[in-house]
């Protein structure tokens, strides 16, 4: 959520996180770009009224860099100009202020299901598995393994990047949010289990690491054609 004004934002935060939302805050524009352009969010909640760059070209620069995450703009009640400009730069839906914490729900739920539907039902697929981040089911030909939601969250990142190198900080962005003190030791934990799991269901996937870079994501095929 890019919002200036701390303390609505701070509240909207503590409603979402008790509706067991994961948030990130952002207070100015720039800031709020930087984390946009991480690609790492489901949805951006977007003020247009901020300080050093305002909503507006924030969303054109995210469209600009290919970045399709779902935005929810705030706009001043009344102001039709900001929402058809909202629209017109590539805003999934508007919200005007002040707002009911209940609609933002309402709206965020919605948002939800139409980019599960264009996800095909949200199994990723990649060599051999498949993944179901709302069940937590990793498949492998007819072999499965429960995942814990930290290993579902880590492997949908892995997969999503197709063959990308993912670094560690952005794992920990991911997984446990920007103001987490969370250490590069707790993402090598999680990569240990995700492997066991993935020995588990017999895949050729295997999560490959990058010294000093992270960790991407490869099928057997694709080291064997490496050596
Ligand atoms: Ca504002």
């Amino acid at each position: 959520m890019v919002e200036d004004e701390k303390y609505m934002a701070e509240a909207v935060a503590q409603v979402l996180k008790k509706n067991n939302y994961s948030v990130d805050l952002a207070y100015n524009g720039e800031d709020g770009l930087d984390c946009g352009l991480s690609g790492i969010y489901d949805i951006i909640i977007l003020d247009i009224m901020l300080p050093k760059m305002d909503g507006i070209s924030i969303l054109k620069e995210l469209r600009r860099n290919g970045i399709e995450t779902p935005v929810i703009l705030l706009t001043a009640r009344g102001e039709v100009e900001d929402k058809v400009r909202g629209l017109d730069s590539g805003a999934d839906d508007y919200l005007a202020k002040p707002f009911h914490t209940d609609e933002l729900l309402a709206r965020l739920r919605a948002l939800a299901r139409r980019k599960t539907e264009l996800i095909n039902d949200g199994i990723l697929k990649f060599g051999d598995i498949k993944l179901n981040p709302y069940t937590l089911l990793l498949v492998s030909g007819n072999k499965e393994a429960e995942l814990t939601l930290k290993e579902s969250q880590l492997l949908e990142l892995l997969i999503k990047r197709n063959g990308i190198i993912v670094s560690k900080e952005n794992i920990i962005e991911k997984l446990w949010g920007y103001d987490t003190d969370a250490e590069d030791n707790r993402v090598e934990i999680h990569v240990s289990l995700l492997r066991k799991k993935l020995a588990l269901v017999d895949s050729d996937v295997y999560i490959h690491t990058v010294r000093g870079a992270g960790y991407v994501l490869k099928t057997a095929k694709d080291g064997n054609q490496n050596v």
